[in-house]
């Protein structure tokens, strides 16, 4: 795992915790917001293995000793007072699993640390009754608990959780920065770098996530076969071409990124005055792609890229809603094609 200190970006968030371990002021209750993949987990993590290092007051550093017992178990995930609150439903964190996790639990003193942390990631999945469970700990905790909610989604909780909770939203990471840790770390070329940290828009899980999976190379591909002549494709290709997007049903939202990402291109490239190509590539994530990117954006005015850009949000959601897949998929291919 990584130390606080390693984390890139989120500085004020990272500025947070180190000033209140720096004046012993730890707030019982975090609610960490942002997108999947934007660092939530990391952050909080980081933060738990300096407030239940042992080495520390010895060192009378603000950072973990990476040395100790505990820190040791940090690093294996198997610390006996950092508690991963899990839940069985994929959609929900009833009431029974707070209680039980939580609740029931959080006047045991801690086994060997300082704190005894509780880390809810998915928090907004909590159904009301859970977010009424949990309210009774975070407005009389224990003096050695501290609650992580790490969610995507703020607007999901009760005002009176938000109103008890510190809440930190995590922001998404410079695209240079994000680049070089992918070359360092990761071993990638500077080109497939620099298209993850502009198509995950500084989002490093998601970056990390793009780099490494061969499934998403073959989706990118795949979708890019069909975006590069998508003003003439006929009827019966699409049909063809949406069949075989079933393997990766899972990874529909990255079919939806790559789509919009194609039509904000084109949108860049409409209002780009640049001296050149180059200078105009600069500022657009499928740089690879310029030649074909610059054949559409002279057949699409703005309203029309506009209105595509409409119909995949909308796409989104009818997939979330459980429309047929393979209409949805072919009624916004047909839709992009018309504005040609
Ligand atoms: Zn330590």
């Amino acid at each position: 795992m990584a130390e606080l200190n390693e984390i890139l970006g989120n500085e004020r968030i990272k500025e947070h915790f180190i000033t209140a371990v720096h004046h012993k002021k730890i707030s019982h209750a975090y609610i960490m917001e942002g997108d999947k993949g934007s660092g939530k987990k990391m952050l909080a993590e980081a933060f738990s293995k300096i407030l239940q290092c042992e080495g520390r007051e010895t060192t009378g550093l603000v950072e973990s000793c990476g040395k100790c017992e505990s820190c040791i178990q940090m690093e294996y995930h198997d610390h006996p007072d950092v508690i991963w609150v899990s839940h069985e439903k994929p959609n929900v964190i009833s009431v029974g699993e707070i209680r039980e996790q939580i609740v029931n639990t959080v006047e045991i003193m801690p086994y060997k640390g300082p704190y005894k942390i509780y880390i809810v990631d998915e928090a907004e999945k909590m159904n009301a009754a859970a977010q009424n469970a949990i309210l009774k700990t975070i407005e009389e905790p224990p003096e050695y608990a501290v609650i992580f909610l790490l969610t995507t989604n703020r607007g999901a909780f009760l005002d009176t959780i938000l109103s008890r909770c510190i809440l930190l939203a995590t922001r998404p990471v410079p695209g240079t920065a994000v680049e070089k840790y992918l070359v360092e770390k990761c071993s990638v070329s500077k080109e497939e770098a620099e298209f993850a940290a502009g198509f995950s828009l500084g989002n490093i899980g998601k970056a990390e996530a793009i780099v490494s999976s061969e499934e998403f190379q073959d989706l990118k591909e795949l979708t890019l076969s069909i975006l590069r002549y998508i003003h003439e494709i006929e009827s019966y290709e699409i049909a063809d071409k949406v069949k075989e997007y079933k393997k990766y049903k899972n990874r529909i939202e990255d079919f939806f990124d790559i789509f919009l990402m194609w039509f904000r291109d084109i949108m860049l490239l409409k209002a780009d005055n640049s001296v050149n190509a180059e200078a105009a590539k600069k500022k657009i994530i499928f740089k690879n792609e310029y030649a074909y990117l610059k054949k559409q954006v002279d057949k699409l005015d703005l309203e029309a890229i506009d209105y595509v850009i409409g119909k995949i949000h909308r796409a989104r959601v009818r997939i979330k809603s459980n429309v047929n897949f393979d209409a949805t998929l072919e009624l916004l291919i047909v839709e992009a094609r018309r504005e040609f």
